[in-house]
């Protein structure tokens, strides 16, 4: 007695909509019925914990489920058991087998998310900003001088979810953003009492969830202030993976262009951070025919990907990627390495290694792909970049080097760590010469006081 779930239609005339699967729906789909009933379990378990969606286009489009457990956006989308460690997962799976009572249930697994370390780098107590007149702004975050982040109240989920993503405790709930009433306007005055500011960055979520007039209202309200530092609008999207039909042929899929090419009419620049992780991404007709639209806006695409064990971490991967995106005209941006945080454990992967992956697929591209800066720690004092794994007199060791400081100052500047096979993070790393890091005294003083600094 199952429900099956209809297969879309992707053909050009189509206008295919959208369908999320989640916990709640996912056994409706076909090819869901054809696993083990242990491998449905264990998704019920992990995805008590961490977020679970994903949508049609995913699930019919990009995953080869002939390749299932292995298909890398199987992995990239559907909860796996080893995304939690097994004490947890045991823990978890032994509460749905008793049939624990829902309060029980949800008290044991809000201590299970954190032990997870739900808000690494800081992101909750350092980076909230303040207007002149005091009042803070909880949907933004100001980190680095020149460019602010901004969280519109109404993008807070996204087309599906990244089972690695850095922001699983929002979608779960443990995250009670606060929004402002009039989040556009506040933006505005705060980006106008910061002259340092030339870019704006829209995430999330997903901005791209917004429906095109509430965007629309944003956009206006920036380029109606006049403010004269503004050089750039940034949009950070997973839509061209996830669902490129926002801009092909959703309702408001015209708006939506529309709006981009106001942007770029204007005089600023948009600057779409197209999120790839993998080559299939930008295989299908869909992607190709969305990207070239939004290029025709004026807006420019530049791309970023963590490297992900079991989704991307080898070096032909990222030279398919990188080399895909300059084929379709997009900029390949960034390559992260994976933050300390929810299925770290599984995803991670050692900071030798992913030194090696970038290095040996940066060393196969054309020097319009090798624009992308990477491999990078987004950590509490800022973005690092592993630069080498050199050998000074006789001694191995990581190069490091700020990419973005929580002090500018800090920014170019060379430091060293000793080589550590292991070190999967920042912390993990000892200065090679003794001492400390030169940046940790100042970070200390400037946000004693805020929790976590040692940890992070
Ligand atoms: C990466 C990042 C930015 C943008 O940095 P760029 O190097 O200019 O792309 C801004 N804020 C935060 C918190 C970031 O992590
Ligand atoms: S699209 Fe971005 S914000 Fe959304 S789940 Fe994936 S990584 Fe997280």
């Amino acid at each position: 007695m199952h429900i099956m779930a209809q297969e879309t239609v992707w053909d050009e005339a189509g206008s295919p909509s959208l369908k999320s699967y989640t916990i709640s729906n996912y056994k409706q789909l076909p090819q869901v019925q054809a696993l083990s009933e242990e491998v449905r379990f264990e998704m019920d378990v992990v995805a008590s914990v961490l977020p679970f969606k994903t949508n049609n286009y995913v699930v019919e489009q990009l995953i080869d489920w002939d390749r299932v457990p292995d298909d890398p956006m199987y992995v990239l989308t559907f909860p796996q058991k080893n995304m939690l460690k097994k004490r947890h997962f045991d823990q978890v799976a032994q509460m749905i087998k008793n049939e624990t009572p829902k309060e029980e249930m949800d008290k044991k697994i809000n201590d299970v998310r954190m032990e997870l370390n739900p808000h690494p780098a800081g992101q909750l107590e350092l980076n909230v900003p303040s207007l002149k007149d005091g009042t803070k702004l909880y949907g933004m975050q100001h980190k680095y001088n020149e460019t602010c982040l901004f969280f519109p109240s109404q993008s807070q989920t996204c087309h599906a979810y990244c089972t690695f993503c850095f922001r699983w405790p929002q979608f779960v709930g443990m995250d009670d953003m606060k929004f402002a009433m009039r989040e556009g306007e506040q933006l505005a005055q705060y980006i106008g009492e910061h002259p340092e500011i030339s870019d704006v960055l829209f995430t999330g979520g997903d901005p791209m969830i917004m429906k095109a007039k509430m965007f629309r209202t944003y956009v206006d309200t920036l380029i109606d202030a006049k403010l004269p530092n503004l050089t750039t609008i940034r949009i950070g999207t997973k839509m061209l993976s996830y669902w490129p039909y926002k801009v092909l042929s959703d309702d408001d899929a015209a708006e939506t262009l529309d709006t981009f090419r106001h942007i770029s009419d204007s005089g600023l620049h948009l600057s779409i951070m197209g999120h790839f992780n993998h080559p299939v991404e930008l295989s299908t007709d869909a992607v190709k025919s969305a990207i070239r639209k939004i290029r025709a806006t004026g807006a420019q695409i530049r791309t970023q990907s963590p490297l992900l064990s079991h989704i991307n971490d080898d070096a032909d991967a990222w030279v398919r990627m990188w080399t895909q995106q300059v084929r379709l005209g997009c900029i390949p941006y960034y390559m992260f390495i994976v933050r300390d945080t929810g299925a770290q454990h599984y995803f991670g992967m050692s900071l030798a290694r992913a030194y090696e992956i970038f290095t040996s697929a940066y060393r196969r591209v054309s020097g319009l792909a090798r624009t992308v800066k990477g491999p990078s720690m987004s950590a509490t004092p800022g973005k690092v970049l592993i630069n080498g794994i050199p050998e000074i007199g006789g001694k191995k060791l990581f190069s490091l080097r700020f990419l973005q400081g929580r002090n500018p100052e800090w920014v170019g500047r060379p430091f060293y760590a000793e080589y550590d096979e292991k070190a999967i993070w920042l912390d993990d790393l000892k200065p090679a010469f003794g001492g400390r890091f030169f940046y940790e005294e100042e970070l200390e003083a400037r946000y004693s006081g805020a929790r976590q600094l040692k940890k992070d």
